[in-house]
């Protein structure tokens, strides 16, 4: 047995069919069936069957479309048929004419066919064309209105309203030939924007572009002054020592001479011993040091050279070289051993140093500024003069001395020195 049933034509749902009708219909309907479809009838003559009498139920010449085979289940035959009218047990010829004739009129639409619609469809479908209704009914009412109040407008009035009218209809003209011109205008503007987004793309480009140099630049900047600060720093500080050095007398920084009660000090180094201080031999030995090293640059300040000896300062080792006695060399140095011979040679030595001091104060005389110096040295008996003293001769040499009055030489000697360094200052040492 074949399965048959209808679609709504709305939402494509099957339909329910009213089964009370069904009993009371006979077979009446006849299938047209697709050309590859096979036809399906119901038997003529036979009882009617279920869908025989869903058919009864529709008008004559309705369409209804097979719903889809279940999957997995037989396969329908058939895809469309169209209902045509009554089945007679025996047809004419007339009758056949008849389903053909409405069959023509249905396929031209001259004739209204009833769809076959749910009963959700249906009342969506009685909803709609009443609001429809309503909105037509309403749009009537308004029409209406109108015409009456056109009836109560006054001749004069109408008159303004027309005047008003046209004046608007001019201005509305007016506007659209302002929205023509604004739309020609627009695509110029257009043109104009485009080129102007170009245009602020690359100048935001450059922009980016300048920052970039700039944030460098700046950089470079902080680097520079921090350079500049630190150079300055640098300045100031040597501008400062510069100052300092400038107020600084050479000779008196480098050669400081003070006593101490009999002993006089060159250099942190006592020059001379008494029985009550028996100053070390070494410490005199580098006190010698330290004046021939001093007598040295005095000579060379002045651009003396010595006759006779030739100076070599060297620690607590310096020592003189006779330039004429076969370059003999005298120690300006002694373990403190008396000689007991009358030319030992420290004696010579100190002796020898007593004639290149007295070379210096001759040399240092001849100048304009000229230097004066308090003690007065006798180089051939090697001795220094305190001319404020009645027996005021003082021997440098040690033989047949006694250690007090060699010390007060000594101390003349570097008094003699300090007076001389002063002198030097003043006359060479701002230069
Ligand atoms: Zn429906």
């Amino acid at each position: 047995m074949s399965h048959l049933c209808f679609l709504c034509q709305r939402c494509s749902q099957p339909l329910k069919l009213n089964h009370t009708v069904e009993a009371s219909q006979e077979p009446k309907a006849l299938m047209f069936i697709s050309a590859q479809g096979e036809t399906r009838e119901t038997q003529e003559g036979g009882p009617p069957s279920k869908e025989e009498a869903n058919f009864e139920n529709l008008q004559d010449g309705a369409f209804c479309r097979t719903p889809h085979p279940p999957s997995g289940g037989t396969s329908w035959d058939y895809s469309n048929f169209t209902l045509l009218g009554r089945l007679e047990p025996r047809r004419s010829l007339d009758s056949i004419q008849k389903t053909i004739r409405d069959s023509f009129d249905i396929l031209s639409g001259e004739t209204e066919v009833d769809h076959p619609l749910c009963v959700d469809c249906t009342d969506y479908l009685l909803e709609a064309l009443d609001i429809e209704l309503a909105i037509t009914e309403s749009d009537v009412q308004n029409y209406k209105c109108c015409l009456e109040t056109r009836e109560w407008v006054s001749e004069d009035e109408r008159e303004l309203l027309q005047r008003k009218l046209k004046g608007l209809e001019l201005e509305e003209a007016k506007l659209h030939q302002e929205v023509a011109e604004v739309e020609k205008n627009q695509e110029s503007v257009a043109a104009d924007l485009e080129a102007a987004q170009a245009e602020t793309k690359i100048l935001e480009q450059q922009e980016k572009q300048y920052w970039k140099d700039y944030c460098k630049l700046k950089w470079q900047q902080l680097e520079l002054n921090e350079e500049l600060s630190s150079v300055e720093m640098r300045l100031r500080y040597a501008q400062i020592q510069w100052n300092k050095l400038e107020k600084t007398d050479i000779f008196n920084a480098t050669f400081e001479i003070w006593h101490d009660g009999p002993l006089t000090i060159i250099n942190n180094f006592r020059l001379g011993r008494i029985p009550t201080v028996p100053v070390c031999w070494s410490e005199i030995n580098a006190a010698w040091g330290q004046t021939a090293l001093l007598l040295l640059a005095l000579a060379n300040t002045i651009g003396l050279e010595f006759q006779r000896y030739r100076l070599i300062p060297c620690g607590n080792h310096s020592y003189l070289r006779s330039l004429t006695d076969d370059c003999a060399e005298l120690p300006l140095y002694s373990g403190g051993e008396q000689n007991v011979f009358l030319h030992n040679k420290f004696d010579q030595a100190m002796m020898a140093f007593l004639d290149c001091m007295q070379q210096f104060k001759e040399a240092a005389e001849k100048d304009e500024s000229g230097l004066y110096l308090p003690y007065k040295i006798h180089v051939k008996k090697g001795l220094m003069e305190d001319p404020g003293s009645s027996s005021g001769f003082y021997p440098i040499r040690t033989h047949l001395n006694t250690e007090e009055d060699w010390t007060k030489a000594l101390k003349f000697m570097l008094i003699n020195f300090k007076c001389s360094l002063t002198w030097v200052s003043l006359r060479y040492g701002r230069k």
